[in-house]
């Protein structure tokens, strides 16, 4: 018996390269192994991101592969908040609203945040962020779990969409000619081929590594500690999201309920290793000393500082707002302490010829903007829209001009976004005076032009 691959080899010498390519890429197309779409990676990001494109009237008849290295997610919300949360803008709230997330969140759980007030111990500079109409949020703090779990009800339900866990791949072949169909290799040997290949699959990504892009990353040298904290007092206040600036990184408190909050303490990666081991009583101290402590404060930028605020008092642009106290922390709830690794990093491309990047594969940020999967849920919205037009317009979904218009467009809002937070990070990891007194008094001003508040708040939007 003659074995299939020698007939297949008879075969493609007796056609021309090209025709052999279209007839490879036509037995495939009817192989179960074939997908349109291919999402690597079902984090937050590829797990919505395959949602969302599954859920296109323009795209519901292209079959959609998800796949994920880690075991099928059977999180199930609990009365215990999970330690991992993020700040939400209101562009990710409408696009959960739109594929269905936000019904399962709401119906557990989530904060609303009604101001952000961020403000700088080395002076007396502040800034706070609240919507023109004081019932509208300005974010959302949600568990990262309660995303993946709301993700996990919807995709189970869409017949184009196919989830395989437990399947991490191992390489990715990517097309070099026009008709080339791009391969997915795992670490058990399956593979899979698709049109389009998306890379979600986070920092140390397979596919941008296949794509052979350039990539500029570097670690801060931070880690950023998360914990669960239990508030000295319960209150129906708890709707701001609190950041301080102290010498050693940002430390910012997001409200949970009436009487907890979330913690993200970016600091040395030294610090954070003798906080991870304190009991937590001591941890405690240590966090509201942080937070209260009377940092010394030099002179010129106290001086400066009350100068700037009577100029702006007579321009009738005080921003002399009445700075308002963070809760007290009493206690930190077992176990709830964990510590991340933070560090920047832009793909110079987003995409090749049949991939493309979305979210932290593509760009990683400081999180002391609450901007990083915001970014990536931006992405989402914007390779929705052009793959969809692509399509109802006839158009290949691996057509390179298509893809171009994605990079193009989320590159012009991602990286002014980064570059803005990569400075705030350096700003405020200094006590040398003339940056204390720059960053100040740029603070102040920010914090009274309301057109240029309002100009920040949009550009964090999308
Ligand atoms: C302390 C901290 C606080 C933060 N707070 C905020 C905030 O308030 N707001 C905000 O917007 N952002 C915040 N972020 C950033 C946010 O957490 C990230 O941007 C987000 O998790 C990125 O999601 P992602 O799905 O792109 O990547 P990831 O979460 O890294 O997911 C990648 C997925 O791909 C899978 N994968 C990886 N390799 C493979 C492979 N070879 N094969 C198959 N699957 C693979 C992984 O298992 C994973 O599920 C914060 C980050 C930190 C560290």
């Amino acid at each position: 018996m003659i074995k299939t691959h020698v007939l297949n080899a008879i075969f493609r010498q007796s056609l021309s390269k090209s025709a052999y390519r279209r007839f490879a890429t036509s037995t495939a197309l009817n192989s179960e192994n074939h997908y349109d779409i291919i999402v690597a990676g079902g984090g937050m990001v590829g797990s919505t991101l395959a949602c969302t494109l599954s859920k296109n009237p323009k795209l519901s008849n292209r079959k959609i592969l998800l796949l994920e290295a880690s075991k099928d997610f059977n999180w199930k919300p609990t009365e215990k908040y999970s330690n991992r949360v993020v700040a939400l803008n209101l562009n990710t709230r409408k696009l959960f609203e739109r594929i269905g997330f936000w019904k399962h969140i709401e119906s557990v759980r989530y904060s609303p945040v009604y101001k952000i007030q961020a403000w700088d111990a080395l002076s007396e500079s502040m800034i706070t962020f609240d919507s023109s109409n004081d019932t509208e949020e300005v974010a959302y703090i949600v568990e990262n779990s309660l995303i993946l779990y709301a993700a996990s009800i919807e995709n189970k339900s869409l017949h184009n969409l196919n989830i395989i866990n437990e399947a991490r791949i191992k390489s990715c072949n990517l097309a070099i000619h026009e008709d080339d169909e791009i391969r997915v290799e795992l670490e058990n040997g399956t593979s899979y081929t698709c049109e389009l290949l998306l890379g979600c699959d986070g920092v140390s990504s397979k596919v941008r590594e296949a794509m052979g892009v350039q990539y500029v990353g570097w670690n801060y040298k931070q880690m950023g500690l998360v914990a669960t904290l239990n508030l000295s007092e319960d209150t129906e206040e708890n709707t701001i999201a609190w950041q301080r600036y102290i010498p050693t990184g940002t430390i910012a408190l997001l409200p949970l309920n009436t009487k907890q909050s979330s913690l993200v303490w970016c600091n040395t990666k030294d610090n954070i290793q003798k906080l991870l081991k304190l009991p937590p009583e001591q941890f405690v101290d240590e966090l509201n000393s942080a937070l209260w402590k009377q940092y010394e404060r030099n002179d010129i930028v106290n001086q400066a500082t009350k100068f700037l605020n009577n100029i702006l008092r007579t321009l009738d642009a005080s921003s002399n707002i009445m700075q308002q106290l963070p809760p007290n922390i009493c206690s930190i709830e077992q176990s709830s302490r964990a510590a991340f690794p933070l560090g920047f990093g832009h793909s110079a491309n987003y995409i090749r010829k049949g991939a493309a990047l979305v979210g932290d594969a593509a760009h990683r940020v400081h999180p002391l903007g609450g901007q990083g999967v915001n970014l990536g849920f931006g992405d989402i919205c914007c390779l929705d829209e052009i793959l969809g037009n692509a399509v109802y317009s006839g158009r290949k979904l691996n057509n390179l001009l298509d893809l171009r218009k994605y990079e193009t467009a989320r590159q012009r809002h991602n990286v002014p976004t980064m570059l803005a937070l990569d400075g705030l990070q350096k700003l405020y990891t200094t006590d040398f005076t003339p940056v204390v007194l720059l960053r100040s008094l740029g603070l102040q001003i920010t914090h009274a032009l309301t057109p240029v508040k309002r100009a920040i708040i949009e550009q964090a939007s999308h």
